[in-house]
């Protein structure tokens, strides 16, 4: 008998890969969109279960709305629930962004609780983990980011994280969740939109920016994350249980190197200098981008992702693997265009698996 997952938000780079994951293994996906009239958002998802023969339907559903939810979880063993606001820059009002990631994770869940679905993999992320604490120490699942010293996205990631956790803990409902915490999720693209996360290797392969700002992050690969996702699904014990999936620090300064240096050949001339602490205060006083970098000014997330790998057997590949593969999948589909444009072409192949 084939196992039916839903998958919410399939216009998402991270819910891409996700049904591409699942298509590749056997598994029937629904998907979610807001709105089924917008074919050109999923055209790529479209494409891929025709070239793989997987069984593959989009049903309409919005975190905004008790609408289409019922009938998106009906007949599923899992779900998958990735979609949340993640904007480049945060609306004024924070309430944009808590009130579908909190609203809407609850919806799910209580779509799913009552159809009876098996278990709820909830897409959280180290935003619910490392943000927030006077001290800095490397982060595991027993820790929580402090929600009224964090930013809106991080909020929303840690107020939808908590809600589900309560919800899942109060119900008489026998659905059991399963939360993933990744770091910033980098990696090749299904299509040619980006998510929030590719923009540091966009500026600076763009050179949209004059360096790199003193901060770093805790990566991970997006195809890796999509099988996180899947292992989620499928082990038993890991229910109840929290998982994050991100590698060691990587600061900025080290991505532009990397980068500088493997795709010089080609034209690309990444600004590899550190800008000072100082210098983008300032600029930070003009421009609301640059705002959010401060608060993290010479500093990275530490987490752990040992739990993973111990209780779900989960891998990573080699973080360098990871930005060069999200470089020329940038190139590849035209997002950053090759200072020599005969090169761009033989960039069209990147291994999205
Ligand atoms: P993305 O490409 O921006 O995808 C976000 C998805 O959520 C889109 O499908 C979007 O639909 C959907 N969505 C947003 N607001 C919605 C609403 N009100 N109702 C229904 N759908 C809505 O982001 P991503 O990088 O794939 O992120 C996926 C998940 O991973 C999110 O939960 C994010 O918080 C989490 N995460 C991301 C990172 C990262 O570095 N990328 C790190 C940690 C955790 P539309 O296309 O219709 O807007």
């Amino acid at each position: 008998m084939t196992t039916r997952v839903l998958v919410t938000g399939a216009t998402g780079f991270v819910a891409g890969h996700c049904i591409a994951e699942l298509l590749d293994h056997g598994y029937v996906v629904r998907a979610t969109v807001r709105d089924l009239a917008a074919h050109a958002k999923r055209a790529h998802l479209t494409d891929l279960a025709r070239r793989t023969g997987g069984d593959l339907e989009f049903v309409a559903a919005s975190l905004d709305d008790d609408a289409g939810w019922a009938e998106a979880v009906a007949d599923c063993d899992t779900v998958l629930h990735v979609a949340s606001p993640f904007p480049a820059t945060p609306p004024d009002d924070e309430r944009e962004l808590i009130e579908p990631a909190v609203e809407g994770t609850l919806r799910v869940l209580r779509a799913a609780a009552a159809a009876g679905v098996r278990r709820v993999v909830l897409t959280s992320s180290v935003a619910a983990v490392a943000y927030g604490h006077e001290v800095d120490a490397v982060r595991t699942e027993d820790d929580w980011s402090v929600v009224d010293r964090i930013p809106a996205y991080q909020k929303s990631k840690t107020l939808a994280e908590r809600a589900a956790w309560e919800f899942a803990e109060s119900t008489s409902a026998t659905t059991e969740l399963v939360v993933l915490n990744p770091g910033m999720i980098l990696g090749p693209l299904l299509e040619a939109r980006t998510s929030t996360s590719h923009e540091p290797v966009r500026r600076l392969l763009a050179r949209d920016v004059p360096g790199s700002v003193k901060t770093g992050w805790t990566p991970v690969d997006v195809r890796d994350l999509a099988v996180a996702h899947r292992l989620a699904m499928e082990v038993p014990e890991a229910a109840g249980n929290r998982y994050i999936c991100a590698t060691d620090p990587l600061w900025m300064g080290d991505m532009a190197d990397l980068l500088a240096r493997d795709f010089a050949a080609e034209g690309f001339r990444v600004p590899t200098r550190v800008l000072p602490n100082w210098l983008v205060r300032l600029v930070a006083i003009f421009d609301k981008g640059v705002r959010l970098t401060v608060p993290v000014l010479g500093r990275t997330e530490h987490v752990s992702a040992d739990k993973a790998h111990r209780e779900l057997g989960w891998t990573m590949r080699p973080i360098e693997d990871t930005i060069r593969d999200t470089a020329d999948s940038l190139i590849a589909f035209g997002i950053v265009t090759a200072p020599d444009r005969s090169v761009t072409s033989s960039r069209a192949a990147v291994r999205t698996r």
